[in-house]
């Protein structure tokens, strides 16, 4: 299956930023989105809009740290439209601070909502994709995990787990069924660093942040992916504002 129209794809973290963008650039392009996230009144806006633009949209109260939630994703998709053709792994959070902080509160916080929620969706999208013989797994992961820094290393460190057990499954996986995506963005105008709860490292964050590209730049970059014909994987995008250093 060529293209986009007619899919149906699964996004989390789709209450806003890349997410949402992914939603509203897929459903336009004849997909019908599954949007997962805890904000459901932000989701219920976006459905509102895809539907009002003539898409198919169902929302679903996710939260991605909990496995059973990624389950009623999938199983949502299946009930709603009869398939899954893509799971789009995108909901994150980012906390920034030197490792000698030890504030061992948000490491775990990244690893469950960037790391252990990717699992949770494959355990819950695999099975399904192996037994219609076709699916595509799109996580985003951060040009943070490519250059390392200082104060991003565990948020850079969940990033490049996601993209190393992508990687392996992608070699595991060489019977045609399954496509892996890893996209990377760089610096991208979105509310992740809004929630850094130091207020001098967040006001930083958030000027450098401005310097971004639009979410709805990533957003055509994960179409690219999924367009493709089945046969032809687009395994890593790195998409960066062309001032990003
Ligand atoms: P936003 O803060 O706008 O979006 C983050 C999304 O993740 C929201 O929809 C949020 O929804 C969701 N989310 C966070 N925690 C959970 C949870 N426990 N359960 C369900 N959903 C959750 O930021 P972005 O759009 O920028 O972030 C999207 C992804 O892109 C993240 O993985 C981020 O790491 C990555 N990224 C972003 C870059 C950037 O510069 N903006 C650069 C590189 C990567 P809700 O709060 O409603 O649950």
């Amino acid at each position: 299956m060529t293209g986009i129209d007619g899919k149906v794809v699964a996004i989390t973290g789709a209450s806003s930023g890349i997410g949402a963008a992914i939603a509203l650039e897929l459903a336009a392009r004849g997909a019908a989105v599954v949007i997962g996230a805890r904000r459901t009144d932000r989701l219920d806006a976006l459905v509102e809009r895809i539907h009002a633009a003539g898409g198919r949209a169902k929302a679903v109260t996710v939260d991605v740290t909990q496995r059973s939630d990624l389950e009623r994703l999938v199983t949502t998709a299946l009930d709603r439209f009869e398939r899954l053709d893509v799971l789009v792994s995108n909901a994150g959070i980012a906390r920034t601070a030197p490792i000698a902080e030890l504030d061992v509160d948000s490491w775990d916080a990244m690893i469950d909502a960037n790391l252990r929620s990717v699992l949770y969706g494959i355990a819950a999208a695999l099975p399904v994709f192996r037994r219609q013989g076709r699916g595509h797994l799109v996580t985003t992961v951060s040009t943070s995990g490519l250059k390392i820094v200082p104060m991003q290393a565990v948020y850079a460190g969940t990033k490049n787990a996601v993209r190393t057990l992508l990687e392996a499954l992608r070699q595991e996986s060489t019977d045609g069924v399954l496509r892996t995506t890893s996209v990377s963005p760089g610096l991208v105008r979105t509310e992740l660093v809004d929630y850094v709860t130091d207020p001098e490292i967040r006001k930083l964050a958030q000027e450098r942040m401005a310097t971004g590209i639009a979410p709805e730049a990533v957003a055509r970059a994960v179409a690219f992916a999924i367009e493709q014909p089945d046969d032809v994987e687009i395994g890593d995008i790195v998409i960066r504002p062309t001032t990003q250093n």
